[in-house]
């Protein structure tokens, strides 16, 4: 089956850099939100993307507008049952994107094949809450996403291969190559890099270092290209918490406990970037280590 057609949930960080690259490849775009704002600011931000895609020479002039006029934004998430692939990227809470595909089945065509873009939810116990579970995998792009090459493709159980190879076809037509992961709490990158940044708070909470010695640590003396804490800035503390939890109900092992600042982060709506303030401030010229 060919895709033509990609509606996307949630125009965040996430939803925003996957319309972008969806429509430069080509496809005819669908951007919903519950919040006019986001749908707003997402367009700004793509089109500004574009513009230094232009300004380096990646892209033409020519190629950014039509790529910015295959996006529709709408805030009616039905309005997404006509297209042939959809993407979920909406906040990372199960019962939010349970809601959502809940509310979506109704409309959808019999052959639109449903993914979600979460970090660590079961694809398998998502799916089991549509009428499709055999037309349902995870489609996990990586931050920020017209920048970073992997995409993790999820089956869940249910999964068949022709929806598999469909998604497989969508990546390919991105340019970016798909790892394929099976569907155990947050499948093979964040299982990995999360503990790691877990540890690197608790590293912080006992004092061990403080902000910048944590991350020159590990850029100098691991060559990471960014420190831990900077990288958990950039995901959204709210999205790292929510993943050890996944990780701590899903394998029920205490090694993935949260760690207690990271909660009290999140608590006090520190969530990193998108709020100007997580484990460094930055609302000056510079970012600012918050300890
Ligand atoms: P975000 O907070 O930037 O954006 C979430 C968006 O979803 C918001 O604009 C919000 O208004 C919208 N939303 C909430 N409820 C909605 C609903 N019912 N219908 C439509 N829109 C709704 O979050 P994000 O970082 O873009 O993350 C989105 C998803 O992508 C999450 O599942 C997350 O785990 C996953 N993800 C995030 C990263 C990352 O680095 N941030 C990486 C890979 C995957």
């Amino acid at each position: 089956m060919e895709i033509k057609s990609v509606g996307i949930v949630g125009a965040g960080q996430m939803g925003n850099g996957i319309a972008h690259v969806m429509s430069l490849a080509g496809y005819d775009v669908m951007l919903n939100d519950i919040s006019d704002d986001a749908l707003d600011a997402a367009m700004t931000l793509m089109a500004g993307n574009m513009d230094r895609q232009v300004g380096r020479g990646k892209i033409t002039a020519e190629e950014q507008a039509a790529a910015l006029a295959r996006i529709k934004p709408t805030t009616t998430l039905s309005d997404l049952g006509q297209t042939d692939l959809i993407i979920e990227a909406a906040t990372e809470r199960e019962t939010v994107k349970q809601a959502i595909f809940e509310d979506l089945v109704p409309h959808l065509q019999p052959h639109t094949i449903l993914t979600s873009n979460t970090s660590s939810i079961s694809i398998t116990r998502l799916a089991s809450r549509t009428d499709r579970p055999e037309k349902f995998m995870g489609f996990h792009f990586m931050n920020p996403v017209p920048v970073m090459q992997l995409v993790e493709l999820i089956r869940g159980i249910a999964t068949d291969e022709p929806t598999f190879s469909a998604c497989r076809d969508v990546v390919a037509r991105l340019n970016k190559t798909a790892a394929s992961a099976e569907d155990f709490p947050a499948f093979i990158v964040n299982r990995i890099l999360m503990p790691m940044i877990n540890e690197a708070v608790y590293t912080l909470y006992e004092g061990v270092g403080n902000v910048q010695s944590i991350d020159s640590s590990l850029r100098l003396g691991a060559n990471h290209p960014m420190g831990p804490l900077e990288l958990a800035d950039f995901i959204g503390l709210d999205t790292c918490l929510a993943i050890m939890n996944v990780l701590h109900d899903g394998l029920a092992d205490t090694k993935y406990r949260p760690c207690p600042l990271l909660t009290k982060y999140v608590e006090a709506g520190w969530l990193g970037r998108k709020t100007q303030r997580g484990f460094y401030d930055y609302r000056g010229d510079m970012p600012v280590p918050t300890r």
